[in-house]
């Protein structure tokens, strides 16, 4: 094990020593044609989990929704999402390079968007002038958005609209199982919402690679050729899908440690002078926090922690992103807080 303490992100995880073994013993295949029996299984079993139709097994989550952006989008059309979307902010301009789609970003809060933000973009789809709009990509949990799991009655009221006006929903779901342990509502129930989802595997269910996208036979057949295109078709990837087979046989249920290590290290970081975190709005393993001025840049202060062993980003001047995950204990929450205890009080009396 490492020695230091990693909030970086969820992606930081190392595979368990079980998962290296289920890696090691897995069947494997050309999976190019379709013959790896572990990917096979992986995408049937996701896809049913799912309630859909079909899945194909990407390299990563960005893989995954450019796929389905790909699938779903043809050039000149717009996809909406709201304004810290992953699709919009962190994929490399993927829906303008890949697919010849323009974003078009809607302020919501929290990473989440009403019925009336999703109304008041919506344009009519026949005029020449205007672009089509034919995707609209929600996220679950939201990732810049802090985490935030959605209400389930939200999620439903502005899916629901967009497909009965004729559009396409795309549900960013890397971080779904998350969502589904924090709220208890299954990864179906939200998945039924829309016509295709994501779910990353190397985040929170700590596998070292791979994603999946899940939607109709029809969809999953364009992804097919767009995750060609993308590089991503790979030949004994079974070795992948094994992890992931294993991850979802394990790493689910245990999210639950995850958040509460994020609520307790919410709770410790408020009882910090000079330091905030919104605890209201913290639902699942991440955590941002505001640095008072007075302390000095959120910078300095993850510098600090980075020489004494812990980890994290620094988001904007004033702000710090936490992110818990299976390779951080409860023990480690409460190293961190001492850390961070002990370098607020350097800084505040320098
Ligand atoms: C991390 C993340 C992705 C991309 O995942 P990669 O596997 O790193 O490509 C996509 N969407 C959201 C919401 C994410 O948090």
């Amino acid at each position: 094990m490492p020695e230091h303490i990693e909030l970086r992100s969820d992606t930081f995880t190392n595979p368990t020593r079980e998962m290296r073994t289920a890696i090691a013993e897995a069947l494997v295949g050309d999976d190019m044609v379709g013959e790896d029996p572990t990917v096979n299984e992986l995408e049937s079993r996701v896809a049913a989990l799912l309630g859909k139709e079909a899945a194909v097994f990407t390299c990563s989550a960005t893989q995954a929704n450019q796929a389905a952006v790909w699938a779903q989008c043809q050039r000149g059309d717009e996809l909406l999402i709201e304004q810290a979307g992953h699709i919009a902010n962190w994929e490399a301009g993927g829906p303008a390079v890949i697919s010849g789609v323009s974003v078009r970003r809607i302020a919501g809060r929290g990473g989440m968007l009403t019925l009336a933000d999703v109304e008041s973009v919506l344009r009519p789809m026949d005029d020449v002038h205007i672009p089509r709009q034919t995707l609209l990509c929600l996220e679950n949990t939201t990732n810049m958005g802090g985490g935030r799991v959605w209400p389930v009655e939200q999620f439903r009221e502005v899916a629901r609209f967009a497909r009965s006006n004729g559009k396409r929903v795309h549900l960013d779901g890397a971080r779904l199982f998350n969502a589904a342990v924090a709220s208890g509502v299954s990864v179906a129930e939200w998945a039924a919402e829309v016509d295709s989802v994501s779910i990353c595997f190397s985040k929170g269910l700590g596998c070292p690679m791979g994603a999946i996208l899940v939607s109709d036979q029809e969809t999953i057949r364009h992804a097919r050729r767009a995750r060609k295109v993308l590089g991503g078709a790979l030949r004994q990837a079974g070795m992948m899908a094994a992890a992931a087979i294993y991850a979802l046989d394990h790493h689910v249920d245990r999210m639950a440690d995850d958040h509460a290590n994020a609520r307790r290290l919410a709770e410790g970081l408020n009882q910090i002078d000079g330091v905030g975190v919104d605890q209201a709005s913290m639902e699942s393993n991440i955590v941002f926090a505001t640095v008072d001025p007075g302390l000095g840049s959120a910078g300095e202060l993850s510098c600090r922690l980075h020489e004494r062993g812990v980890r994290l980003f620094d988001v904007g001047p004033d702000r710090l992103r936490m992110v818990t995950h299976l390779d951080v204990s409860a023990d480690e929450i409460e190293q961190a807080l001492e850390h961070f205890r002990q370098v607020a009080d350097e800084l505040r009396t320098t």
